[in-house]
Parts: C-alpha cells; sequence; structure tokens
C-alpha cells in the first residue's frame, strides 16, 4: 500500500465532491468507479494498529494469505498483492490517497465535514464510508503470528478452508454462533474432523444450524473448552485446551485453526452522527437494494454494513453500488 503522507492535495476551502473512507475491497472499488465517473475521489486508507486485533489500511485482506475465490484470478492471488492492484487500479483514474484515519464527524449540515489523525479538516459533499469490520481474536502471541504468516491460523474458513494443506486434516473451529456452525459446515467437505471448541454447555447459534453440526459425522462439539495455547512453530500443530469446569488443560492435534468469535465492524467514528448503527454497531441501509444511509449524501458499502456475506466480491458490488448512488445524488443535488 502506498499512501500520500499529506491530506488531499487541495487547500483548505476545497470541498471534496465524494471523499471514500476506508479501503478494503469496498473503498477500492467505489473509488474506480467515482473516478471514472469523474467524482474526483479522495480515499482515506487509516493507520495501522491493533485495536485489538490488526486493522491495517487494505482491510481484512491483508491479513489473508491466498485469496481462491474471487473471480478472475484462476490461479489465486495473495490479498495484499490483491488490495495493491485494486489501489493501483483506482490511482490510474485520478483517485488521490490519503494516509490519515478519520477520527470525528460532522454530518450535521453540508457539505459534510470530518477531521482526520493529522489534524487535517475534510469538507465533502458526500462520502462513502467503507471502513469495513475487524474479525475478533482471542489475541494470543501464537494464535496473531500464524494467522499473520499463513501457519493455518485463520478467521475465515470459507476464505481460506478449502486450500489444500486443510484437507483430510483435523481443523479446530472456536465459538458457538451461528457463523461457528456455518464455517464448521463448511469444513466437513474437507476435514478428517471438524473441532467445535466452546467455552459453554450450550451453543448460542440457532436450533437449526446447532442440529446440522450436532449430527453431522465429521463434527465434534468440545464443551466448556478455551484455547489455552495455540501451539505450532511454522504452522500449527494443536492446540492447549482448558476446561472451563474444572481448569484441567488437555492437548488437540489440529492442523488448522479458524476463528468464529463475531466480528467489530469499525463504525465508532459514526456514532452520534445519525447515521444509524444497529446494536451491533453496523451502519443501517433504510432502503432496500440500495446504499443509503440514514444521512442524506452519506452512502455506505461492505463489510461494515454487511454481518452475513463479508466476502471481498460482495464488498466490492457493494463499493461499486455505492459509487453509483453517490453519482445519481449528487447529480440530483445539480453537483457537478
Ligand atoms: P455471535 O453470535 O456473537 O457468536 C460468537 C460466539 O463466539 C459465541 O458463541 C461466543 O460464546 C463465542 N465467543 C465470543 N468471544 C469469545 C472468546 N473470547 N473466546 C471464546 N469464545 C468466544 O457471532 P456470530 O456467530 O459471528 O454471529 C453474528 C450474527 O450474525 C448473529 O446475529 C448471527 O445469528 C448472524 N449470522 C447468521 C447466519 C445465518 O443465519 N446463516 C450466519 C452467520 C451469522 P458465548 O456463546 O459463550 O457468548
Amino acid at each position: 500500500m502506498t499512501a500520500a503522507a499529506d491530506a488531499t492535495g487541495k487547500d483548505e476551502n476545497t470541498i471534496e465532491q465524494v471523499a471514500i473512507i476506508g479501503s478494503g475491497p469496498a473503498g477500492w472499488t467505489a473509488a474506480i468507479y467515482a473516478a471514472r465517473a469523474n467524482l474526483n475521489p479522495v480515499v482515506f486508507v487509516g493507520v495501522p494498529k491493533q485495536d485489538p486485533g490488526p486493522i491495517l489500511p487494505g482491510g481484512q485482506l491483508m491479513l489473508t494469505t491466498e485469496v481462491e475465490n474471487y473471480p478472475g484470478f484462476p490461479d489465486g492471488v495473495t490479498g495484499p498483492d490483491m488490495m495493491s492492484r485494486f489501489q493501483q487500479q483506482a490511482e490510474r483514474f485520478g483517485t488521490r490517497v490519503v494516509g490519515d484515519d478519520v477520527v470525528s464527524c460532522d454530518f450535521s449540515s453540508r457539505p459534510f465535514s470530518f477531521t482526520t489523525s493529522s489534524g487535517t479538516t475534510v469538507r465533502a459533499h458526500s462520502i462513502i464510508i467503507a471502513t469495513g469490520a475487524t474479525a475478533n481474536w482471542l489475541n494470543q502471541e501464537n494464535e496473531q503470528r500464524l494467522a499473520r504468516s499463513g501457519g493455518g491460523v485463520s478467521a475465515c474458513a470459507v476464505c481460506d478452508g478449502a486450500l489444500p494443506v486443510f484437507r483430510d486434516q483435523p481443523l479446530g473451529v472456536v465459538g458457538g454462533g451461528d457463523t461457528a456452525m456455518e464455517e464448521a459446515m463448511y469444513l466437513t467437505k474437507f476435514a478428517s474432523t471438524v473441532y467445535i471448541i466452546h467455552r459453554r454447555d450450550e451453543l448460542r447459534a440457532s436450533k437449526s444450524m446447532q442440529d446440522r453440526v450436532l449430527q453431522h459425522p465429521k463434527a465434534e462439539v468440545l464443551w466448556n473448552k478455551t484455547i489455552d495455547e495455540v501451539i505450532g512453530e511454522e504452522k500449527i500443530t494443536g492446540v492447549r485446551l482448558k476446561d472451563t469446569k474444572t481448569g484441567e488443560t488437555s492437548d488437540l492435534d489440529l492442523k488448522g485453526l479458524f476463528l468464529a468469535i463475531g466480528h467489530t465492524p469499525a463504525s465508532g467514528f459514526l456514532k452520534g452522527t445519525g447515521v444509524e448503527l444497529d446494536d451491533a454497531g453496523y451502519v443501517q441501509m433504510p432502503v432496500p437494494h440500495q446504499s443509503n444511509t440514514t444521512v442524506d449524501g452519506i452512502f455506505v458499502a461492505g463489510d461494515v454494513a454487511d454481518a452475513t456475506y463479508r466476502q471481498a466480491i460482495t464488498a466490492a458490488g457493494m463499493g461499486c453500488k455505492a459509487a453509483i448512488d453517490c453519482e445519481r445524488w449528487l447529480a440530483d443535488q445539480g453537483i457537478e
């Protein structure tokens, strides 16, 4: 990722036509469409941080090794390479890139304004929010190291589970919600056994999802267990489990571990702005099939508004929709 250190390249009286906040597949796709529509977009890519899991310019794909399910890449592509290509394509059409976080927003009047981490105040006629969601992690040292190095620890079974390294191997899924059940079912296609490691003696997932997993011959729930340690040097070889009732520890051999303990949408900076969030912090989209938020002129794309699909391709599709909705809205306002 490259990012201009300076702000938008314009003076303080400038009003941007569209500012895009976030630089995953949703943000870059919105930028490509907006740039090609002559909206001269500026993308705020954010500053890398640990909060509590890694938050990176480029989004969750920066933590992914091989992406094999994005159409157009028959031989696969790494997540960082893919995001670099998205950025290059956006910049080819004139997108400006700023390496700042957005820290506070004032959407109470138009043009909208927001302040960035470098202290710049940006004014914009329209905004596309594409800040994504971060997977929740256990935040253990070995877990994080092996997740970053492609060592068999992942927070997305649908993204990584089909890799050859996991075929006919014992795999673990952490969590007891619907995502954990879905990921466990997906992994039964490849694994020898899928162990669902859950901290309680009752699953949170819906009854129907639970039943599918509990009846599956390749799935086994390990009740009342937390992970004390992820074991392995270059690749995961197992986990040390701790029984939440007895405190006893035991080792389990695994060739892959998939975290499914929820996601946190990166929407904290929107609190109090009028952009409505649900209880979990996902941005609400009041108009079916469109990318409008509850503030006229502010649009949304990608995982920050999507608790269900969370795929690069769906985020990119939402970015495209947001740019088209935004372009039409600006035209309706007479802002050219
Ligand atoms: P979730 O419902 O919040 O479940 C998270 C699970 O992770 C819970 O079982 C929780 O345990 C466990 N957990 C949380 N922190 C943990 C930690 N530090 N250590 C160990 N375990 C931990 O999240 P989700 O499954 O991602 O689902 C999010 C939303 O999307 C839900 O509303 C869900 O219904 C929906 N969803 C729906 C579908 C579908 O309908 N097809 C599919 C996926 C998701 P506890 O149970 O003990 O709290």
